[in-house]
């Protein structure tokens, strides 16, 4: 790579930004050693586990080349923090592995700022980092503390099947953050804070993790990820498709799309949309009527939409009887 060697490309970039969390917070008590030797020296708070997950993010697959950085660096590290969150864990530290066309200012600087407010927002710190040259690519390793795990293979038969939050908003946005849809400026508003700033969901599954038997993030769209669930739980699932809350952009985008069978359409997207990042987690009975409560007393967006069946696969239920979506919402550009 031209111009500042890889060890100087992070510092100036990176390390000078992503400080080591705020003074005095536990990310910053737990780094002994952060960027520049070669390796971090890290001080895993003491009885709790270690929760780690890694992303790639590749251009013109998982965000388009062109894209604003700074928007690049936030989905980049929002959909890793997402796996934190849904595994309940509490964000400490990431690296970043870059793969670079060319190493030009105009991108890393936006790039760095970025990563550093979404670090910074979520009390994330970064301990390392390699560039390469090459076609664009981000890879982050995420890792944080875990005291009440949120694993898939939990649920039982009759838990009661939740989301955190509307879906098919990101799938909705696609078109218009890769400019093939012009739109307003509140819907492109809308459309990048559903793709470029999903929002990791920690409160809800700190707040529901003494209830919830399984949880995932829902990256490849509900119907799939649900099929983890039930897989990994050996079980199937039963939904009642009326429940699925659908997010307003979705109906927008359909309209202006000029779609006939706009109910239709809209439950396909919501149910096969990726991208949302929200939870899909399951509770069983005894503890409803205190995830219900929680919900209320915090004003969580949180609806049931089905139990988990003893019966393998999963079941779609529109207006009481029998349905399958003929088309799937999900798809990269
Ligand atoms: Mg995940």
């Amino acid at each position: 790579m031209s111009g500042p060697g890889e060890f100087e490309l992070i510092r100036e970039y990176f390390a000078s930004r992503i400080q080591a969390g705020e003074p005095g917070s536990g990310a910053a008590r737990s780094v002994e050693l952060g960027i520049g030797d070669d390796c971090a020296l890290l001080n895993p708070p003491a009885g709790k586990m270690l929760a780690t997950s890694v992303d790639t993010l590749v251009a013109d697959v998982h965000f388009p080349a062109d894209a604003d950085p700074y928007k690049i660096a936030s989905r980049a590290l929002r959909v890793n923090l997402s796996d934190l969150a849904a595994m309940n864990a509490t964000p400490l530290w990431f690296t970043l592995a870059l793969t670079l066309p060319e190493n030009s200012a105009e991108w890393l600087e936006p790039f760095a700022r970025g990563l550093a407010d979404t670090a910074r927002q979520h009390g994330i710190t970064l301990v390392g980092g390699d560039t390469t040259k090459g076609p664009l690519s981000i890879t982050i390793q995420v890792t944080g503390t875990c005291e009440r795990p949120l694993r898939r293979d939990g649920a039982g038969a009759g838990d009661h099947i939740f989301v955190s939050g509307p879906l098919g908003a990101a799938t909705a946005a696609l078109p218009i953050v890769t400019g093939k849809e012009p739109v307003s400026n509140e819907q492109r508003q809308q459309a990048d804070a559903a793709y470029y700033f999903p929002e990791p969901q920690f409160e809800i599954a700190h707040l529901i993790g003494d209830y919830a038997s399984a949880a995932l993030d829902i990256s490849d769209g509900l119907l799939g990820d649900l099929g983890h669930i039930c897989e990994a739980s050996d079980l199937g699932a039963e939904l009642t498709t009326e429940q699925v809350p659908v997010a307003a952009l979705v109906e927008t985008m359909l309209r202006k799309q000029g779609e006939e069978d706009m109910p239709t359409r809209a439950l396909e997207t919501a149910l096969t949309g990726g991208d949302d990042y929200q939870l899909c987690f399951t509770v069983p009975e005894q503890h409803l009527q205190a995830v219900f409560d929680t919900g209320a007393a915090h004003g969580l967006p949180i609806t049931a939409i089905g139990r988990m069946t003893a019966e393998k696969g999963i079941r779609l239920l529109r207006s009481g009887s029998p349905w399958q979506p003929e088309h799937t919402g999900y798809r990269h550009f």
